[in-house]
């Protein structure tokens, strides 16, 4: 008998077992594959080492406009995926020798909520049920599709199977512009394919700034990216020569399509029948102080939650708020506010807390200062002067969020996730001198202005 189970083995559930230690509590940690989940083995890691394949060959294509002669760059793409799978093992085997080092029974099988403390797991051996004092729920997510689109792993695929292209797909439909559209868009137009995005809501990115989703909208469209803003497709026209893509009164052919249009969540088959917990078109329902469904015992966490952000780093926070109230009782609330939100494309866009729609719906007074990377030095120094930094802060109040679109968006974003987060007034962040030149004084400057005065 465990003092906590969990069922998954993504960031959700791995961060609750690591962080378990914290508390001298005793872990089974239940997964049908390897440790790691769709983060580590097909999704924020492998997608990002594809974005930095492209970010080198991109380097090395454009050498000579810093005076550096090279011959043109050309993508291995076996050698690539060679380089990315690397990766991924790299982490997943320090993973296991984490768990491994913090105790953590890791029980490989297909496991299902019995009701009470108890997962029964299919393992390689048969069944066994695993017992513990609190069980967390972390089975993660899968890439959805849409009707007409039936996923084949060839000619129709998901992240899941693009991640491991050995050849270039040549022309690609990417039917669904948001994050994983977008990246994936980023990546391909950077190694010479032709794209084409389709997307039903009226800017890419929903959900995000849209001052920011155009910034990056135009970037991706100056390098050769085919947008459809707006539009419904109708069914693949799959052919002998390629998938035929209609929409209106148009279409478009091309070799592949990638469906990326969400991801549902795992809980249709996690005996989740056989406890009291609630669901939510699908995702299951719990307390967000401490992460408890409505099973006595049962907590969930990571991408099967209701209503809270798919990111791993929201499967950490709710993994420790979820182990932190089983060791304390005391309630560890995430604060999803503070969370920063980052597309890995080029460039990159990052936020965190509020834009100006989402800080209004809430009744809040808002002001908005921006300021481009056009004199940024580091920027120019760089070649990547294109973007801005905003920050949006209650008239006469805190800073409430900000949006980050040019190069290193995603880790200029933890300046003002600290703002964000201390609700720190403009004036008080503004106080802060940068180090010349950075590209954090893009940052700077932002808050300065914010604040009332400029410099630049
Ligand atoms: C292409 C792509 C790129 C992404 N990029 C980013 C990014 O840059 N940053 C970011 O924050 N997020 C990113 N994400 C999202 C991120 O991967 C997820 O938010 C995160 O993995 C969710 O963690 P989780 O623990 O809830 O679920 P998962 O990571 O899905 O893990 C769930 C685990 O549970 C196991 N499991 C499920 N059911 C059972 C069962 N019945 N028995 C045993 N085991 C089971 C699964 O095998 C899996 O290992 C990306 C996703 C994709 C697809």
């Amino acid at each position: 008998m465990a003092d906590v189970v969990i069922l998954g083995g993504g960031p959700g559930g791995y961060a609750a077992a690591l962080y378990a230690h914290n508390f001298d509590l005793s872990v089974a940690l239940i997964e049908k594959e390897r440790p790691g989940g769709t983060c580590l083995i097909r999704g924020c890691i492998p997608a990002k080492q594809w974005l930095h394949i492209a970010e080198v060959y991109t380097t090395v294509a454009h050498a000579a406009d810093f005076g550096v002669i090279s011959d043109q760059p050309k993508l291995d793409w076996a050698a690539a995926l060679d380089r990315k799978n690397q990766t991924v093992e790299g982490l997943v085997r320090g993973l296991k020798g984490l768990l491994d080092k913090r105790g953590v029974e890791v029980i490989e099988g297909y496991g299902r909520l019995a009701g009470g403390g108890g997962v029964e797991v299919e393992t390689g051996n048969g069944k066994r049920t695993v017992e513990g004092d609190a069980v967390i729920l972390a089975s993660g997510s899968y890439a959805r599709t849409i009707p007409g689109y039936d996923i084949d792993g060839k000619r129709i695929v998901t992240s899941d199977h693009a991640l491991d292209w050995s050849q270039s797909p040549g022309r690609v439909g990417i039917i669904g512009g948001g994050v994983i559209g977008c990246e994936f868009a980023s990546f391909l137009i950077d190694v010479g394919s032709e794209v084409h995005v389709f997307e039903m809501m009226d800017q890419i990115l929903p959900g995000s700034d849209p001052e920011a989703a155009k910034a990056l909208q135009r970037q991706l469209k100056n390098r050769g990216v085919k947008f459809n803003i707006g539009v419904e497709v109708g069914p693949a026209e799959v052919g002998n020569a390629g998938v035929g893509i209609p929409f209106g009164d148009d279409r478009v052919e091309v070799d592949v399509v990638l469906v990326s249009v969400g991801r549902g969540p795992n809980t249709e088959d996690v005996g989740l029948d056989n406890t009291k917990a609630e669901l939510e078109k699908g995702f299951v329902k719990v307390d967000k102080a401490n992460m408890l469904t409505a099973e006595a015992g049962l907590y969930a966490v990571g991408d099967i939650v209701a209503g809270t952000p798919q990111l791993a780093h929201a499967g950490f926070a709710e993994g420790i708020a979820a182990i932190t109230h089983i060791a304390t009782g005391n309630p560890a609330p995430v604060d999803y506010r503070a969370i920063p939100r980052v597309t890995y494309t080029h460039p990159e866009v990052a936020e965190v807390g509020y834009n100006e729609a989402q800080a209004e719906e809430r009744g809040l007074k808002v002001t908005a200062t921006k300021h481009s990377f056009n004199g940024v030095g580091r920027a120019i120094i760089i070649g990547q002067n294109q973007g801005h930094a905003k920050v949006i802060a209650v008239e006469d109040g805190p800073i409430v969020g900000a949006s980050v679109v040019g190069p290193a968006a995603g880790e200029l974003i933890h300046e003002l996730m600290y703002a964000v987060g201390w609700e720190a007034l403009p004036a008080e962040a503004a106080a802060f001198i940068h180090a010349h030149p950075a590209l954090s004084e893009a940052i700077g400057e932002t808050l300065l202005t914010a604040a009332g005065k400029s410099l630049h």
